[in-house]
């Protein structure tokens, strides 16, 4: 697949000028596979979206979360990776840091509770 000249063709990413390049290429600016930049980013990561929802669920399930949390994670950490290589558009990089913090908030929750009843404990 070859670039059309004469019209713009800005990397999905960075915004840099792709023209000229082909879809084997990958961005000078940034490294995103040019692939990515021709289909418009469709490729979202699943990785992503699979983190963002276990965040979510975290705070649903309640004490459950300590299997789902530490998922999100590592689903978030698998999407970023996925991103960097140009499997994924960019786009899912939202997704992967709103279950990444909910997943930490999560965390951050546990701990306060771990902190309070531990604290009643040596209090009685
Ligand atoms: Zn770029």
């Amino acid at each position: 697949m070859d670039v059309e000249r004469g019209r713009e063709l800005p990397c999905i990413n960075c915004g840099y000028d792709l023209r000229g390049l082909t879809a084997q290429h990958q961005c000078p600016e940034c490294g995103l596979s040019v692939a990515q930049s021709f289909q418009g980013g469709a490729v979202t990561s699943g990785f992503a979206i699979a983190s963002m929802v276990l965040g979510i669920v975290s705070f649903v399930v309640g004490v459950l979360g300590i299997v789902t949390a530490p998922l999100a994670l590592h689903f978030a950490r698998r999407a970023k990776q996925d991103i960097m290589a140009g499997r994924a558009s960019p786009g899912s990089k939202g997704f992967a840091t709103a279950g990444m913090v909910l997943a930490w908030v999560w965390l951050g929750v546990l701990l306060v509770v771990l902190g309070i009843v531990a604290l009643a404990i040596l209090i009685s």
